[in-house]
């Protein structure tokens, strides 16, 4: 078992060449976001068992049926909702909590909401310790938004929906960027889809096929 007990300087080299070789050569642009894959430690997101597989270009089961999702998706997602600072961010699907440390790196505070009580539990642990103040959980459906927070500049879902949650959708800011994973209810294709609200209504785009474990109903 003693290689499970990696060093801190492993799993920073590890780290470090996850954003070169799976964030910088695919694409990702933002240098904001390629700070934030930098400096935040995935390793601990994840079970001391998997901690040797936090690197990997793959997503790794977090317990409960769940999965914390592949570098390369939260980085392209984060990069796609154009975060700074100052945004009003909400995540739907807490999970590990490591999407929600990313856009913790960029935004000064993030509103995420988990219906499974004991994943919501071990996440606020950490991210409390990491980001104290900063980081507002909820445990509940997701679908419903976070009314007293609203309106959001940037709405991250890391569950596949069979349709755009309407709630969500009401909650967008005037320019507000909603990353979602849709799911056809006819076969196994889903495709991760922006949605834009500007003065002439919400715009939908399709950015390219992916693979999320279902959003729930509460
Ligand atoms: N962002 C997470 C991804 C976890 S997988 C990470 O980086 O680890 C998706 C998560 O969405 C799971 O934890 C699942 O329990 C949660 N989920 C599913 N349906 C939900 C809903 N309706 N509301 C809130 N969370 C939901």
């Amino acid at each position: 078992m003693s290689e499970l007990r990696l060093s801190e300087e492993t799993l920073t080299v590890r780290r470090l060449a996850m954003v070169e070789h799976q964030i910088i050569r695919r694409g990702v642009r933002d240098e904001r976001v390629i700070e934030a894959m930098r400096k935040v430690p995935r390793h601990l997101f994840l079970s001391e068992t998997m901690r040797e597989s936090a690197y990997d270009d793959s997503p790794q089961p977090i317990g409960f049926g769940q999965t914390i999702s592949q570098p390369y998706i939260v980085a392209s997602m984060t990069e796609q909702a154009r975060i700074s600072k100052r945004s009003r961010v909400l995540e739907v699907g807490t999970g590990s909590g490591y999407q929600t440390a990313v856009l913790a790196e960029i935004a000064e505070h993030v509103h995420s909401v988990e219906l499974i009580p004991d994943l919501a539990t071990r996440s606020a642990a950490l991210l409390k310790e990491l980001y104290p103040g900063r980081i507002h959980l909820r445990v509940g459906d997701g679908q419903e938004g976070w009314l007293d927070a609203a309106p959001f500049d940037a709405i991250i879902v890391t569950a596949a929906a069979e349709q755009i949650p309407s709630k969500l959708l009401n909650q967008m800011a005037m320019n507000g960027r909603m990353i979602i994973p849709v799911r056809s209810v006819t076969s196994d294709n889903q495709e991760l889809v922006l949605a834009r609200r500007t003065e002439a209504g919400v715009s939908c785009e399709t950015l390219y096929q992916v693979r999320f474990v279902p959003l729930k109903s509460g």
